[in-house]
């Protein structure tokens, strides 16, 4: 037996050994086919992200939010890499069955640390092998967040887990009988029943039971190490050792998730200016403008895209899966690893292409898939797939090894909108009308002024009544729904009046404002975004610009975040936090009862991507009468309305509508008001509860309104011929094909 159990396990070990290490150049070399980042990016400030990379594993920060399955993966993970030792263990034993440890066998915390972190280990893997099993992917529907995940890998990882836990503890048990271990001993204080159990065997039988029960751990050790070296693809064993890199090189130095800015386009590591790029006639290489092929993505992408554990959450998460649209942020993710990986081999030195391409058994060689493309063109990633997103965030803000989703997904539009002009052409017209006239409606700048003549005070126009912004408190940022939109208009309205009923001194930009440019960024027209971007930096500091309010997520996130890139910085609140303060400092008070219940939809670009979730609640709370409850996805879970990335301007033919899926989500609460602080949502939402009262499915009193308008409906008394503000809008011309 001992004999048996030293060959083979020294032969396992050996190829072990030799295979993994093999694997981990070849890791090496495959994220090195990735492009540079950014100077100064993703090493910036080791200090801080050596912290982020410690609180995010030893405090499981981002998989503890998921409850029970935190906690059980903390002690997994503690345990695969604290229980080390135990293999040196198993070595020893297969040689001499009562071996001890040097120095530290015996300890008597060591004992006691081994003996729980294993039995933990047990019990925390045996209770990810039960949740697994309860939300099977043959669930119905598209309920099970394992759904596309490669089974046999996770089964395999968590059943040798099982196997290995089980293995440590029933050696600690004939550990315990072989040193004659009669009564209750500390150091067995998990394991003494079986040291009990096995106590009154044999010398000889209780050596043999140890060869054994070392070679079935060092075996399934080794077995494991061999079939994750044969499988560099394997993200859900690799994590174990890439999660930890990937998370030092997240995007955030200070941990946070990489939502708000998209980052610049870049070509080489470098970003891209549109109006330098062409400067340089000697430059060997052209740039490059987005990702066609998989090694265009940063060696950070190809980092996040093995790292992928395939745990789900993101799609769980995902409003394009939860409608039944083909895009799943895990799949994209794993298509993109599979791609990548199979297409390393032709793409690493010295590979001879016409050899590969033998090998690839009739297929079509992976070399030669387009990266976006239907099936019958062979695509890694389908067109449908890459126009279904909203740009949410909630994919990265739910994966727990950083992942950084949108960004990826993002840089695949960039070509396909620059380069190939492949994109849902209804988007085509909204991009026009930016370019011709700034907005997405292509209406005339001077109708974004039309607004003001619609509230009994004056707007002061910055350059037309106002000379310098120094003389006003807030430059207020109306954004073009709020100029245009006629729903989107009653916000604003209702927002420039609280500020003149609370003395805020405020101008806006009128005809000089433009398009930010968010829908454009997020369509992929990476230019057209710097263009409009240029203009309204250059308008904004020409003015004296330096704080400013939004209305509208967008906008906000935009002027705040993407703005800088560009050279502007400026101190940016968006309505909500401003009317809070209005209200805590006693400039405006909330009199009138306002009566019902209401349940408030976050706004991705106001909630996710910018962490503003108290104010709109805070000012609701205010509004006497009101009733408030949550939606069951809201906050950090919060559900799209389905009208970010420009999904606002495409058509929605896959699936059920996004809004319609949120708003029957509020629907289940039976409110009275739906609200939001996004004229976005407003639309998108208020256009499927007028859709469901139609049906009859919604009740005719429901209300859609955004925040400033409760607010101001509480601040004063409506008069006895004003019209509520539910009346039902005209339709705005063009309407966007997303409402
Ligand atoms: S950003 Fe939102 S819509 Fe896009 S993949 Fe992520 S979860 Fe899905
Ligand atoms: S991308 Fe992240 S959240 Fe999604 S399956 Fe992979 S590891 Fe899980």
């Amino acid at each position: 037996m001992q004999l048996a159990a030293i060959v083979i396990s020294l032969t396992l070990t050996a190829v072990a050994v030799a295979l993994f290490s093999r694997a981990a150049v070849q890791i090496v070399r495959f994220l090195r086919l990735g492009q540079p980042v950014p100077e100064g990016t993703r090493t910036d400030d080791p200090k801080a992200r050596s912290a982020t990379l410690a609180k995010e594993f030893v405090g499981h920060t981002r998989m503890n939010r998921w409850g029970v399955v935190g906690v059980a993966h903390w002690f997994v993970a503690v345990g695969f890499l604290t229980l080390g030792l135990t293999i040196v263990q198993a070595y020893g034993q297969l040689f001499q069955a009562d071996w001890v440890l040097p120095v530290i066998g015996g300890f008597l915390p060591y004992e006691m640390y081994i003996e729980f972190i294993a039995a933990m280990t047990v019990l925390g893997i045996a209770t990810l092998i039960v949740i697994r099993l309860l939300s099977l992917p043959s669930r119905p529907g598209r309920k099970s967040r394992f759904t596309g995940s490669t089974a046999w890998q996770a089964y395999f990882v968590e059943y040798v887990i099982l196997i290995i836990g089980l293995a440590i503890l029933v050696l600690r048990g004939l550990e315990g009988a072989l040193h004659h271990v009669d009564g209750y001993d500390p150091a067995y204080f998990v394991t003494y029943p079986l040291v009990a159990a096995f106590d009154g065997l044999s010398a000889g039988t209780l050596q043999n039971l140890v060869y054994l029960a070392a070679l079935i751990k060092l075996g399934t050790t080794m077995t494991w190490a061999i079939t994750v070296a044969l499988n560099t693809d394997m993200g859900v064993a690799w994590h174990r050792f890439l999660a930890f890199p990937n998370i030092w090189f997240k995007r955030n130095a200070d941990g946070a998730p990489a939502l708000g800015a998209l980052l610049p386009m870049t070509s080489g590591g470098k970003p891209i200016d549109f109006e330098t790029v062409f400067d340089d006639e000697d430059a060997e290489e052209e740039p490059q403008f987005g990702v066609s092929q998989v090694e265009h993505f940063s060696w950070k992408g190809l980092l996040d895209f093995s790292t992928c554990t395939e745990c789900g959450r993101c799609q769980s998460q995902c409003p394009a899966w939860n409608t039944g649209k083909p895009l799943s942020p895990k799949l994209l993710v794993m298509s993109l690893r599979d791609h990548a990986h199979a297409k390393a081999p032709y793409l690493l030195p010295g590979a001879d292409e016409a050899a590969l391409a033998e090998t690839a058994d009739g297929a079509v060689p992976e070399h030669q898939r387009p990266l976006v493309g239907t099936a019958e063109q062979h695509g890694v990633i389908d067109p449908d797939v890459l126009w279904s997103c909203t740009t949410c965030g909630a994919c990265v803000e739910q994966c727990p090894v950083d992942i950084e989703h949108v960004d990826h997904i993002v840089d695949m539009r960039r070509y396909q909108v620059m380069i190939e002009s492949a994109f849902p052409s209804e988007a085509g017209t909204m991009l026009k009308n930016l370019e011709r006239k700034g907005n997405p409606w292509g209406l005339a700048k001077k109708k974004r002024l039309e607004w003001t003549k619609e509230v009994d005070f004056e707007v002061p126009v910055v350059g037309k009544d106002v000379e310098s912004l120094a003389d006003v408190d807030y430059l207020y940022w109306v954004g073009c729904a709020g100029a245009l939109e006629d729903r989107a208009k009653k916000t604003t309205k209702a927002f420039a009046e609280l500020l003149h009923m609370a003395g805020v001194r405020f101008a806006i930009m009128g005809g000089d404002e433009a398009c930010t440019g968010d829908s454009a960024r997020r369509l992929g027209n990476e230019f057209l975004f710097q263009q409009l971007g240029e203009q309204n930096v250059s308008a904004l500091k020409e003015a004296g610009a330096k704080k400013i309010v939004a209305t509208c997520p967008h906008c906000f996130n935009t002027i705040a975040n993407e703005y800088p890139q560009l050279g502007g910085e400026f101190e940016v609140i968006h309505h909500t936090q401003l009317l809070q303060h209005l209200v805590d400092e006693g400039r405006l008070t909330p009199v009138t009862p306002v009566e019902g219940l209401i349940t408030y939809h976050d706004p991705c670009y106001l909630g996710r991507h910018n962490k503003v979730y108290t104010p709109p609640r805070e000012i609701i709370g205010r509004v006497p009468g009101l009733r408030n409850e949550e939606m069951h996805r809201h906050k950090e879970r919060g559900f799209c309305c389905g009208a970010g990335g420009a999904r606002m301007w495409m058509e929605e033919r896959i699936g059920k509508r996004v809004n319609d899926e949120r708003v029957d989500e509020a629907l289940a609460l039976d409110p009275d008001i739906v609200s939001t602080a996004c004229p976005f949502c407003l639309v998108m939402l208020s256009d499927s509860v007028n859709g469901k009262k139609n049906d009859g499915k919604a009740k005719e009193e429901l209300r859609v309104v955004d925040v400033a308008q409760l607010l101001l409906d509480s601040v004063r008394t409506p008069g006895p011929d004003e019209a509520p503000s539910d009346e039902p809008a005209p339709e705005p011309t063009p309407e966007p094909t997303g409402s």
